[in-house]
Formats: structure tokens, C-alpha cells, sequence
């Protein structure tokens, strides 16, 4: 596939590791410069300098948090300096806090609404108006199966990716005529840190082995296997490129077979 990415500019967010640095490393190979944030330093140096190796784009390592707004501010800001431009955004944070609703404090719905909503309806108003300056542009927003259908012991998932849908939709309708496309890509099990640690803790909870836990969740995928961080990273690269140039305000799950809706 030729995405047609080649003088483009994206903003890669929470990718050090994991499903944002995939996405990261899928849109360099296409040709795009990239600037991609976290919050520490050093494993963001290390996943800029990788992608740079490997691919040969320019990337940018700024560190940052998205659930703070000035961090949010500064981030897109340096991005539109050090690159010249804005054309593609993909969201995405750290995961929120697992636990069922006795669990969970006033605290942490609130540092939830931050890392997950807050921080993508942030970026995108940060990153409109330099779309808008170079004639459009492609935002993809990273969420989850949850958003379509809930996972049990992840009440504020469940509860905070159907609101990232919504808020993704509705931009879509007001900035199609910009020819700014907003779409969601939801991952099912994928096989990163973050996969690990949920297990993990499902264990704890349960008393019972890691090992069991992970093959009940593989045993839900029709396909038979945990996605791989590369093919979530395919579908964003599709989907930020120019030949999905007439889809907007979907949600593409990449998940395997996991979700059992029609929609
Ligand atoms: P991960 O934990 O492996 O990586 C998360 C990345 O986000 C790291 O680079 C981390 O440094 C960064 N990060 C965390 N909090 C941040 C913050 N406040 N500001 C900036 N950077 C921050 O997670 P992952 O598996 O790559 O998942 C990424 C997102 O996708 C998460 O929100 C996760 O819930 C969601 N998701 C993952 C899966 C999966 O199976 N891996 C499935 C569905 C949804």
C-alpha cells in the first residue's frame, strides 16, 4: 500500500513503548516525520533513536504528560516548530487504574477523565487549527474494545472509551468539511506491558496462575492469538494515510474477532 505519507508530520502520543511507539515506528517507515511523547525521558530517547535507526525519519522525543493541559499545550506546540507542520495526531495514554467500581475513588475517576478523555478532546484543539493552516488532516484516536463492549474489572475503561468514541464522532461531523478525518482504532488483547500487567493482576484477584488467566483471554479470540502492537500500528498507518480518504467517524476494531457485535 502506498499510504502517500512522505512530507507529512505526526504527533504520536504515549509512545515509548507499547501500541504508541508501534504506531510511531509504522508512520516513520511510511516516509512521515514523527514527534513522539511520554513521560520519561529515557525510554523515550531510546524508542526515538530505534525508530530513527531503523527507519531513517526524523523523530522528536518530548516529554510529556497528556493528562496535564500545559504539557498537552507545549507538545503540539514544539511538534507544528521543529517539524513545520501538522498533519496527522494519534491519541493515546497509559491505560486507567483496572478494578471494579467498589475500588475506584472520586481521585481516580478524575485522574481517569485527565489520562483518558481530557487529553484527547485537549490535543485535538491544540492540533486543529495547524490542520486547518496546511489544508486538512488525520487524527486517530487509540481506544479500546471496551468502547464497544464492556470488560469486566475495568469500570473506568469501560466507562471513559465510549466517551472518547462519542467526542470522536461528533468531531468527525464538524470538521469533515476541513478535511480533518477523525476515526478510532480499538485494539482487543495485544500483546505489550501493559496486556502483561492487567493478567497479572486478574491473577492476584482471582489466586490464581498468570499462565491460566492469559489463555482464558486467548481462548475468548477467534483467531486464536494476542494482536501484535504492529497490526494495531497497521490500521492506525491506514488510517492516518491518504487512501482511507473517505472514512471518517468509524471505529475500527483490531481485535481478532473478540467483539461479538454486528457493529
Ligand atoms: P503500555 O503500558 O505498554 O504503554 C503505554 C505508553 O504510554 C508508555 O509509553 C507510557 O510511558 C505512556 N504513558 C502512560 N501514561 C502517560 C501519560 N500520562 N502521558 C504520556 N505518556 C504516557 O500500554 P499499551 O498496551 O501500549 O496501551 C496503550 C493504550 O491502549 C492504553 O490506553 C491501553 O489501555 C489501550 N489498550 C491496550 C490494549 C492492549 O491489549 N495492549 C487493548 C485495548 C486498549
Amino acid at each position: 500500500m502506498h499510504a502517500g505519507l512522505t512530507g507529512k508530520a505526526a504527533l504520536v502520543c504515549a509512545a515509548s513503548r507499547g501500541l504508541g511507539k508501534a504506531a510511531a515506528r509504522g508512520l516513520a517507515a511510511e516516509g512521515a516525520s514523527v514527534a513522539i511523547c511520554a513521560r520519561s525521558q529515557e525510554p523515550l530517547e531510546a524508542a526515538a533513536e530505534e525508530i530513527r535507526a531503523e527507519t531513517g525519519a526524523v523523530v522528536l522525543a518530548l516529554v510529556a504528560d497528556v493528562s496535564r493541559q500545559a504539557d498537552v499545550v507545549r507538545v503540539v506546540d514544539e511538534t507544528v516548530r521543529r517539524l513545520g507542520r501538522l498533519d496527522i495526531l494519534v491519541t493515546n495514554s497509559g491505560g486507567p487504574k483496572a478494578g471494579l467500581f467498589g475500588a475506584i475513588s472520586d481521585a481516580d475517576w478524575r485522574d481517569a477523565v485527565d489520562l483518558v478523555l481530557l487529553s484527547a478532546v485537549r490535543l485535538c484543539s491544540e492540533a486543529v487549527p495547524h490542520m486547518r493552516r496546511v489544508g486538512g488532516g488525520r487524527i486517530v484516536h487509540i481506544t479500546s474494545v471496551s468502547a464497544k463492549q464492556p470488560i469486566p474489572g475495568l469500570m473506568l475503561s469501560n466507562a471513559l472509551r465510549p466517551a472518547v468514541t462519542g467526542f470522536a464522532k461528533t468531531l468527525a461531523a464538524e470538521l469533515a468539511r476541513d478535511n480533518i478525518l477523525v476515526n478510532c482504532v480499538a485494539p482487543g488483547y495485544t500483546r505489550t506491558e501493559r496486556v502483561v500487567a492487567l493478567a497479572q493482576a486478574a491473577a492476584a484477584r482471582e489466586g490464581a496462575a498468570l499462565d491460566t488467566i492469559q489463555a482464558r483471554n486467548i481462548q475468548e479470540i477467534p483467531l486464536g492469538r494476542m494482536a501484535e502492537p504492529e497490526d494495531i500500528a497497521d490500521a492506525i498507518v491506514f488510517l492516518a494515510s491518504e487512501r482511507s480518504r473517505s472514512i471518517t467517524g468509524t471505529t475500527l476494531a483490531v481485535d481478532g474477532g473478540y467483539l461479538r457485535g454486528l457493529l
